[in-house]
């Protein structure tokens, strides 16, 4: 094998390649490039310190893996940093695990909150005031002080977008990262990082304009400016903006002109090495009716996901969000909630809000019990019309068994499981009284019903295999059936 520094790290590459998500891939080891490759060391340039430090906290070990399997050598890994960065842009702590100098999050690695975090309202009194012209604008929506770093819970699926949106938070416009896009489904935290860029980076004052504006807002006083003649007006406010914030950006797609104008204050922006974070709801490219030219400038910077949180994250949440109203949730009820409420986080917090309430008002302790039953109230009506059937059909394809076995008396282990699972589904999807539901499974008793269902409930919490199962074939026999 050739000893060219790049050429032995070009072949580690490839191997990284194949290990990690091509979006990872490409922001982090794109532009790495080794300066020095020997028996001994191994100096990668790179060409910021918020790559080098992202790299060496998250795939220090995998890179000594593929060095080892693709060269045989087990060198140190230095970092430097390519000379044109922009002699402004402050080195960048790595967003995951913050040091002391600007500990931003008050959520340990595993997401969970440390003690001594801070709170939404100790962040909101460190707001600086706006100038005059800045706070009093009605162009812009003031933000929300629950949504800042310190209350946002990191998890395999926004990890990514929570460490780009710190880096630009913490050096706006000197980051690549700009633009930020954050794209995702609803209720995963989108507005919340953006809008947590605004109160960072006004908190520690690495801007002082922070304009936050959802996208039909945007529209909206642009239409407006129009029809007042003060389009120059609006203009000059928001082309002044440090940090330009805009939530929605699907929202844009409708207006023609509207969309000219944002390109022309993303243009005026950008060339003035403001920052630019949008979040939009699927990637920008598939976006019909987006203007290729604004689709290219998005590419300047960062485009990335926010993935719906997996059970670990979810309880996690949870646990943030009841410590944040001060009261602490027993881990089961945790658990049942965020094995019961899997996708939209908004929905995961309504349910732990209802269910605060619930016990506050009933002077009740927060239980699993009490939990069921607001699950049960908050489930949408079903109407009738989805058969008891049709379940029994979806569950016995999914287990490849014939739909009669779940009537029938086998108590064979995977047939009682699948039995029960369609009770628990014809329970949940259906508005069968008990008895109903008793008799399309070969007239069994209630009680039985009552079991099964308590029994998959018991079971999702201690088996989250089990848990993503049922969801699915919740989801899937709810598309079966068309909209409810
Ligand atoms: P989106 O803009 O993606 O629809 P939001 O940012 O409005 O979603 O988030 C919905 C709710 O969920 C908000 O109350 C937000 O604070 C909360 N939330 C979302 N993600 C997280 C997270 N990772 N940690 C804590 N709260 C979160
Ligand atoms: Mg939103």
């Amino acid at each position: 094998m050739s000893q060219d520094p790049q050429e032995l790290w070009a072949h580690c590459l490839l191997s990284i390649e194949r290990q990690i998500r091509p979006q990872s891939f490409s922001t982090w080891f794109r532009p790495t490039k080794a300066k020095h490759f020997d028996e001994g060391n191994l100096e990668l340039e790179v060409p910021s310190a918020i790559i080098s430090d992202w790299i060496e906290n998250n795939y220090l070990s995998l890179i000594q893996r593929v060095v080892k399997d693709e060269t045989g050598r087990e060198p140190r890994i230095h970092f430097s940093i390519t000379s044109q960065e922009t002699p402004t842009a402050e080195p960048i702590a790595p967003p995951a695990t913050p040091g002391p100098a600007h500990s931003t999050s008050g959520s340990s690695p595993s997401g969970m909150p440390t003690p001594g975090s801070r709170t939404a309202a100790e962040e909101g009194q460190n707001l600086p005031t706006h100038s005059d012209e800045w706070s009093s604008s009605i162009l812009f929506t003031p933000l929300n002080e629950r949504y800042i770093f310190d209350t946002f819970v990191i998890g395999e699926g926004n990890r990514f977008s929570h460490a780009a949106a710190q880096a630009v938070a913490k050096s706006p416009g000197k980051t690549q990262f700009n633009p930020l896009v954050i794209y995702g489904g609803v209720g995963l935290g989108k507005t919340h990082l953006l809008q947590a860029i605004g109160h960072y980076a006004l908190a520690r004052k690495t801007a002082e304009r922070v304009a936050y504006v959802p996208s039909e807002k945007f529209m909206s006083n642009f239409i407006e400016a129009i029809k007042t003649r003060s389009t120059a007006e609006f203009q000059r406010l928001y082309r002044s903006a440090d940090i330009l914030l805009i939530d929605d950006i699907q929202f844009l797609l409708k207006g023609e002109h509207t969309q000219n104008e944002f390109f022309h204050t993303f243009n005026a922006l950008h060339q003035n090495g403001k920052q630019i974070a949008m979040t939009c709801d699927s990637p920008p490219g598939e976006l019909e009716g987006l203007e290729e030219r604004l689709i290219s400038r998005f590419k300047w910077g960062l485009v990335t996901s926010i993935e719906p949180p997996d059970l670990e994250t979810r309880i996690a949440i949870l646990h943030q969000k009841a410590e944040i109203s001060g009261i602490a949730l027993p881990d089961d009820v945790a658990s049942f909630l965020g094995n019961f409420i899997s996708s939209n986080i908004r929905e995961l917090e309504g349910a732990l809000n209802h269910l605060m309430a619930y016990c506050a008002v009933h002077q009740v302790e927060l239980s699993v019990e009490v939990c069921r039953k607001i699950i049960q109230e908050r489930l949408p009506v079903r109407s009738s019309h989805l058969g008891i059937e049709a379940i029994q059909q979806a569950v016995a394809d999914h287990f490849g068994i014939a739909p009669e076995l779940l009537i029938g008396k086998t108590r064979k282990q995977e047939i009682a499981l699948a039995r029960q699972i369609a009770m628990f589904l014809a329970k949940r999807l259906t508005q069968n009284p008990l008895k109903v539901i008793g008799l399309h499974f070969g007239n069994r008793d209630h009680t039985t019903v009552i079991h099964a269902v308590q029994t998959i409930e018991k079971k999702c919490i201690e088996d989250a295999n089990l848990a993503h199962l049922v969801e699915i074939l919740s989801a899937s026999i709810q598309q079966r059936q068309g909209p409810l």
